[in-house]
Parts: structure tokens; sequence; C-alpha cells
């Protein structure tokens, strides 16, 4: 039976290791296969050792140890600060009185309390952050309903935890107690779902920042290109605005004052679009697009109108005094039923228009292709 117990917490300690080697940067795992490790150690030295004392005090260190790695586990995970030093400090002074008393030659009982208690104290703090985490999720609340368990499991068994050094005193108390009985199952049950269900919620938390991560641009953390025509395709229920803006002369500014200038710059542009409603992207280098659901091409308009302002207002501490920041802007309205691109194709429109109109300015409404024939024929013309 203990071989058993002990080839599954290896196992599981393995599948940490593995998870933290492939999924790297998650400390939740590494805690877990702490905890797992010196779960194993336990049963190893519980099983393979008759009572010394240099087999209880290792177990008297193991347990709080597994605990304590096991709440670090769940602290990694929810993303909280560390176990509280007064905490960690209660539970060290139990464990080492437990020390102490194994010195003194107290008996099984009494020598193994306090380290049994400073495991059991290590367990509810796990406890305590999930209960305090707002919104939980359906493996959350499975979570904690089994830890709560485990935590009834540690106190039930307290009194004949000594007896795990001695199989034949454990065997009789098995036979004559059903709680225990139960209790030994319940353990068995608990400790790897627990494991399992910690594994889950790491993975699902590695996929769910590698999707955020791949949605997002990494320069200004607006929406990429990629999300953002993921999100403007297909047909639309309700009508809005869609504006596209262009830094201008952004080449220019990467020649003179350098890439590293350029990225920064990018960023402003970029802190302009966040606090504002609406979908914010970066769709291009120096190219970016808000959606603004809802929105008149009018009311879309007044908004490019300021954030437009407000750029050229800017002065970076990099670029010379006289030299002014601008942006060009198209924007286009859409029906309810419209698709987004043919929007976004009348709001690039307008945004060549701004440009050709001499930058820095909006310029707006639908221009069908015969009109932009006419007006490169016209510009043609007239540059000849
Ligand atoms: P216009 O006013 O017509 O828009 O001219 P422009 O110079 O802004 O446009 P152009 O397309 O000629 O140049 C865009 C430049 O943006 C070229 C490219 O090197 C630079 N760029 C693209 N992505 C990045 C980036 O992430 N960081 C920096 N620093 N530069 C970038
Ligand atoms: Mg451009
Ligand atoms: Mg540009």
């Amino acid at each position: 039976m203990h071989l058993v117990v002990f080839g599954l917490i290896a196992a599981l300690a393995i599948l940490c290791a593995v998870v933290y080697a492939t999924l790297r940067n998650q400390s939740a795992s590494i805690w877990l296969a702490a905890a797992l490790g010196c779960g194993g150690i336990e049963t190893v030295v519980l099983t393979s050792t008759v009572r010394t004392d240099l087999a209880v005090a290792a177990v008297s260190c193991l347990v709080p140890g597994a605990y304590l790695c096991l709440s670090q586990s769940i602290r990694a995970l929810l993303r909280l600060p560390g176990t509280d030093r007064r905490l960690i400090i209660a539970v060290s002074a139990l464990t080492l009185s437990s020390l102490v008393l194994l010195a003194a030659g107290a008996g099984a009982l009494l020598q193994s309390l306090p380290f049994q208690i400073a495991g059991a104290l290590a367990l509810a703090d796990g406890i305590l952050c999930l209960y305090r985490k707002r919104a939980r999720d359906i493996l959350d609340t499975a979570l904690l309903g089994i830890l709560l368990t485990m935590a009834f499991i540690v106190f039930a068994r307290m009194p004949v935890f000594p007896l795990l050094f001695d199989p034949q005193a454990m065997d009789e108390v098995l036979q004559q107690s059903t709680l225990q009985r139960w209790l030994l199952g319940a353990a068995m049950i608990t400790t790897p779902a627990s494991v399992l269900i910690m594994i889950a919620k790491i993975v699902l938390e590695v996929i769910a920042s590698h999707r955020e991560r791949s949605e997002r641009d990494y320069l200004t953390n607006l929406m990429n290109r990629r999300s953002f025509e993921r999100v403007s395709s297909g047909t639309t229920t309700d009508g809005g605005a869609v504006i596209v803006c262009d830094i201008d002369h952004f080449k220019s500014i990467n020649d003179r004052y350098g890439h590293a200038t350029g990225d920064d710059i990018i960023r402003v542009f970029a802190s302009l679009l966040h606090g504002l409603e609406g979908l914010p992207a970066r769709v291009g280098g120096e190219e970016f697009a808000l959606l603004l659901p809802g929105a008149t091409e009018d009311e879309a308009c007044v908004i490019a109108d300021a954030i437009r302002e407000r750029f050229h207002a800017l002065r970076h501490p990099t670029l010379h005094g006289d030299h002014r920041l601008s942006a060009s802007f198209g924007v286009a309205g859409f029906a309810p039923g419209e698709t987004l691109q043919n929007a976004l194709v009348h709001a690039d429109r307008a945004l060549y228009r701004a440009k050709d109109e001499g930058r820095n300015r909006v310029a707006s409404g639908r221009t069908g292709p015969m009109e932009q024939v006419m007006a490169g024929v016209l510009r043609t013309a007239s540059a000849g």
C-alpha cells in the first residue's frame, strides 16, 4: 500500500517538474513539486525505517515543509505575495519544539503534536488564500473543498499519526476504527486530486497568458492586427465608426533620433488611445485603429481630432524643441449589417486623403473608387 502511495506521489512530482520545465516561469509548479518531494520522502522514511530519532526528526520537518510548499504553490498560482513571515516563524517554532521534545524523550503523541499543528497552520494559509479569492472558478471551488477535507483529515488523524512508524499498530487501529479507515481512504483520494487540480490550473493559466500575449502587441499592449481583424471580421449587428491613424513622417523620426525614440513615440501615441472608449489596436508599425461601436461618423471625427490635437501638443524630451509630432486620421462610419472590412477600406482611403491634403488632419466620408480615380487624375494633371 505504501509503495503505491509513494509511486503515486513520485509520479505527480515528476509531472510537476515536467510542467515546470516545459512551461517555464511557473513557480507554482516548482513549489508543488517541492511539496510532493517532501511528501514522497516522508512516505519512504515512514515505511522503510523503524522509529529511530533521525527518522522522527526527518518526519517532523517534512510534514510542515510539505504543507508550507503547498500553500506557497497556491499563493504563486493566485499571484499573491509569499507566505507571511509571522506564519513561517510560527511554523518553524512549532517544528523546532517537536525536535526539542524528541531530544527530551517526550512521548510519541506529544512530540508529534507541534509539527502536526505547524502543518495544519500552513495548510490553513493556502485554504484562506483560496477562500478570499474573489471570482472563484469551478476548479478553485473544487480545490477549496478538497483542501478543507484534507484539513479535516489532518486534524482527525493527529492522534494516530505517530503509529505510522508501526505498521502493526496502524493495522490494528484501522481494523478497529471505521472512521480511521474512511480517513485513510479519503486521504488517498484528496492528495492526488488536489495536485491534479493544481496542475490543471497551472496549465490553463499558461494557456490563457499565451493566448493573451498572442493577441496583444508587445510594444503598446494594444490589440495586435490579428486580433483586430478577428474582432472586425463578419457583419455588424449595430452600427458604429472606425478610425485609422498613421503617425506622420515617422521614418524621419527614426532616422533623426534613433529606433528607441521611435518606439517610445509609438508607445506615447498608444497611451492616447488606451484611455478611450472603444477598441484600440496597433495594426502596423506606426499605424493604429480605433473601433467605436455605436458611434456616428461625426462623433468619431470629433474623437479623432481630439487625439490629433493631443498628439500634436506633445513635447517629447528627446526631440528637438521645434519638432512637432503629428498624425493623420481617416474615419468611416458603418451601418448595422455592414461589414467592418468595408468600413476599414473607406477609413483607409480617407486616411490617404488626409495625408495627401497635408497631414496632421482628419478626413472622413466615403470616397468611392470612381472619385479616387478622378482625384488621382486631377492630382497628376495639377502636378504636370
Ligand atoms: P507618412 O507621413 O507618409 O506616414 O510617412 P512615414 O515616414 O511615417 O511612413 P513610412 O511608411 O515611410 O515609414 C514608416 C516607418 O516606420 C518605417 C519603419 O522603419 C518604421 N517602423 C515600423 N515599425 C516600427 C517600430 O516598431 N518601431 C520603430 N521605431 N519604427 C518602426
Ligand atoms: Mg504607415
Ligand atoms: Mg506614417
